[in-house]
Parts: structure tokens; sequence; C-alpha cells
């Protein structure tokens, strides 16, 4: 894969670098936020690997810049603050995962290959209809109502888990691992907080409501009441 790298910590880009070279990667690198945003948006990677604190413009605001252009491709934050916050501000900004520093390199590649394998998975044709709501997943429009509605990356990529599950719980473990392929830590609210944004924009202001809250157990897509 072509990846790329935005990493101000010499030491901590050298061993990442290094061991992905190893892996058979190609990477390219950049020291600050500001060449990392140039390089994101000039050529073509497979993956993205970002730091979140970096000299000129920070990791967030250029994961956020560079969803602006690409939505596609997978985007990795590193992050030395592990609070629900940080993490929630990450994901809303476009990331697809994040990994706390310090970490094991061959954490590094588990995510790596999460990610990779993920994207491929999006190329399957597919339209959702449920009630008056119409998703289309190649197009990532979504529809209720005759209205059309816009979600974040992260936003419809729990829509979309929803929709494949219709009818079933999803427990806040289930969704954490099919978005993030990881578990939050006890009492993180991560995954409500996403379930809210969603509900905001796909239910707030229609009716049947959609999602179900299943108090103990989770979440469920369905029709009914
Ligand atoms: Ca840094």
């Amino acid at each position: 894969m072509k990846i790329l790298l935005v990493e101000d910590e010499p030491k901590v880009a050298a061993f990442i670098r290094k061991g992905l070279e190893e892996q058979g990667h190609e990477v390219d690198h950049a020291y600050d936020g500001k060449f990392g945003l140039k390089l994101a948006l000039e050529k073509d990677f497979d993956l993205l690997i970002l730091d979140v604190i970096l000299p000129q413009i920070n990791g967030i605001d250029v994961c956020r810049e560079i969803r602006k252009h690409n939505q596609e491709v997978p985007i990795l934050m590193l992050t030395a603050l592990g609070t629900t916050d940080d993490k929630v501000t990450g994901l809303d900004a476009g990331a697809d995962d994040y990994l706390v520093k310090p970490f094991q390199f061959k954490e590094l590649i588990a995510r790596i290959k999460a990610l990779s394998r993920r994207r491929q998975r999006v190329h399957e044709e597919k339209i959702y209809r449920v009630a008056d709501l119409i998703v289309d997943v190649n197009a990532k429009t979504v529809i209720r109502d005759n209205i059309s509605i816009k979600l974040t990356a992260r936003e419809f990529a729990l829509l979309e888990l929803f929709l494949r599950n219709k009818g079933r719980v999803l427990s806040r473990i289930d969704i954490a691992e099919a978005l993030w392929d990881q578990q939050f830590d006890t009492g993180s609210n991560v995954i409500d907080v996403y379930v809210n944004y969603l509900r905001n924009k796909i239910d707030k202001n229609f009716s049947p409501k959609l999602i179900h809250t299943m108090i103990g157990m989770g979440y469920v897509l369905k029709e009914e009441e």
C-alpha cells in the first residue's frame, strides 16, 4: 500500500516508517500538518496515518480538510490524548480509527489491515429502503421523506451498520467493533454520542422513528415503534 505518515517526532516517525517499509509498504512522510495536507491532497494514498499534535496545522484540522475533498481514503489518527472527548473530536473530523501512543507496532499493523479490509467492502452495490428512508451506499446519499440529509463519514458508517442489521439489537460493543474494530474503554460514551448525532439527522424530524434504544442492551433499527 501507499501510505502517508504525518508525524513530527523523528523517533516515532522513523520507527513507523521502517516497520511499514519492512512490511512492503511505500511510505511518504511529512513532519508538519501543512506539508502533510499538501501531500494528501496532491497524491493518491491507500491510507493516511496522522498524528494529532503537529506543527503548523494540527492533525484534527488536517483530517477535516482532507475529508472535504476525499471521503474514501482511510485515516488512522495517532494520539497521546486518551479522553473520550479527544476520541470523538478525531472521529468526528472524519478519522476512521485512532491509536493511543505509545503502541506496539503489531497493533498498528492490525489496525491498518482492518482499515484496508473495510475499504474493499465499500464497493458492493447497495441501496437500502426502510419506511421513507432511502440510503445509497455507493453514492453516499441519504434521503428521508424526499429530503436529502447530509451525514459525516462516521455517521454514514453507523447508519449502514444499522441497515445491514435491520431488526437486530446491536450492543455498544457490537457497534464499536464493527465501526472501529475495537472496544472502547468501559464507561466511554462514544457510541451513544454517535447514535445521537445520527438520530438528530435521520429521526428527529420524521416519523416513524427508526432507531430505538433497548435499555441495557443497545440499539436497533426497525420500522415499528
Ligand atoms: Ca506530535
